[in-house]
């Protein structure tokens, strides 16, 4: 049955021209057209059936063409870079090793501003994260763990035959008896508790991790650590400073000043100053919850949905528009200039390149391939990933 369409979308054939049918933004790597070709199952994120869910054409242009901005999203490599230094953190409690990664993540940190910004913050993150959790109430099991599995019809029992599912799980941790999906979040909000219970990657993940690695997960750990906004003093110019000190003077009823030109906040005193902010409790803090099982019935039955909405938008070649979702994050979709112009193909020549589907499971330490092989995923969308 067709699905029902929401007021929020937009269905527009103008924009439907802009693109291939959906057969032709399939790579042959994706193993998309599973079931007509036989080339396996197509491989499928929770990344890929979120994005589905906001706008389906954004979930095309990223996952069946492959587009992604030419520049990266600083905020996503700020993150990535992070969880990288927790995933080093956790697993050898080595800050020196820590630190090293990121001044090799930054090599140009001494003259390009932007690169300056980032590794401060990301040095002082770090640093800070050590100095609050010197020891753990938790074991590691896991970090950075791997899982493919098949994706289940509630309903019936039966797993898909178009599709499976992989993810990367931060860390597995244990307390006591009982076993926890460690979860990082970088963020720029101090509220962002309200609303970890609608995070439907991390129970999904969950799920997952219970039913395929045979861990029983009851909860999730929340780690979260907040980008400190703070920013490293310019300092005034000649002209600057004579222009305050000229205001100053104009409204002094000695007709003096003691006003000296503000020199620019060195290195050392912007750390020493993040330092002190990172002492602060609200930089970092843990919320653990204990998931109902009620949740995971839920979100099988979303996810299931979900692939049988995206068979039919395949079948059709027609994956629409959800323009509310455009300035969901307050600023432009990445693929804005793309949906919004005239000339596709130009658009896509000098705004975006082509990366492999998922690249959120590069790096994953401990791959499973033998159970992902067992589940005729195709090898190659592995490959290239790992
Ligand atoms: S710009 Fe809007 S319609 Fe186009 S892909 Fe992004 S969210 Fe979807």
């Amino acid at each position: 049955m067709e699905p029902q369409r929401d007021n929020n979308t937009v269905v527009s054939d103008m924009c439907n021209n802009h693109l291939p049918k959906a057969d032709a933004l399939l790579p042959p790597e994706s193993g998309g057209n599973e079931g007509r070709s036989g080339r396996g199952k197509m491989l499928t994120t929770y990344s890929l059936w979120n994005l589905f869910r906001n706008c389906r054409r954004a979930c095309a242009l990223r996952y069946l063409q492959g587009l992604v901005p030419v520049e990266p999203d600083s905020n996503l490599s700020f993150g990535s870079l992070i969880h990288e230094c927790l995933a080093l953190w956790h697993g050898e409690r080595n800050l020196e090793k820590v630190l090293e990664h990121i001044n090799q993540a930054y090599p140009n940190a001494a003259q390009d501003e932007e690169q300056k910004k980032t590794w401060h913050l990301a040095i002082a993150m770090m640093t800070g994260y050590a100095a609050r959790y010197p020891q753990e109430d938790f074991q590691i099991v896991a970090l950075n763990k791997l899982f493919g599995g098949k994706i289940i019809n509630p309903a019936t029992g039966a797993s898909s035959r178009s599709f499976v599912l992989a993810g990367k799980v931060n860390g597995i941790v244990q307390i006591g008896d009982e076993f926890f999906l460690l979860e990082h979040k970088t963020t720029s909000q101090l509220d962002v508790t309200e609303k970890l219970w609608a995070d439907f990657q991390i129970i999904l993940y969950a799920w997952y991790v219970r039913e395929v690695l045979k861990i029983p997960i009851v909860g999730i750990i929340y780690d979260i650590l907040v980008k400190a906004k703070l920013q490293q003093g310019k300092g005034e110019t000649e002209a600057e400073f004579e222009a305050r000190r000229a205001e100053l003077l104009a409204k002094s009823k000695t007709g003096k000043t003691s006003a000296q030109r503000k020199l620019p906040e060195s290195d050392e005193e912007f750390q020493e100053r993040l330092r002190i902010k990172y002492g602060e409790p609200e930089m970092f803090f843990r919320q653990k919850f204990y998931i109902p099982e009620s949740r995971y019935e839920v979100l099988k039955s979303e996810l299931w949905e979900l692939t049988q909405n995206f068979l039919i938008a395949r079948r059709k070649g027609y994956f629409y528009q959800n323009t509310a979702f455009c300035f969901h994050f307050q600023t432009p979709c990445a693929y804005y200039p793309l949906c919004s112009a005239d000339n596709a193909a130009a658009v896509i020549e000098n705004n975006y390149r082509t990366v492999d589907p998922h690249e959120e499971l590069k790096a994953a330490q401990d791959m499973d391939t033998e159970f992902l092989e067992k589940l005729r995923i195709y090898p190659e969308q592995f490959k290239k990933a790992a």
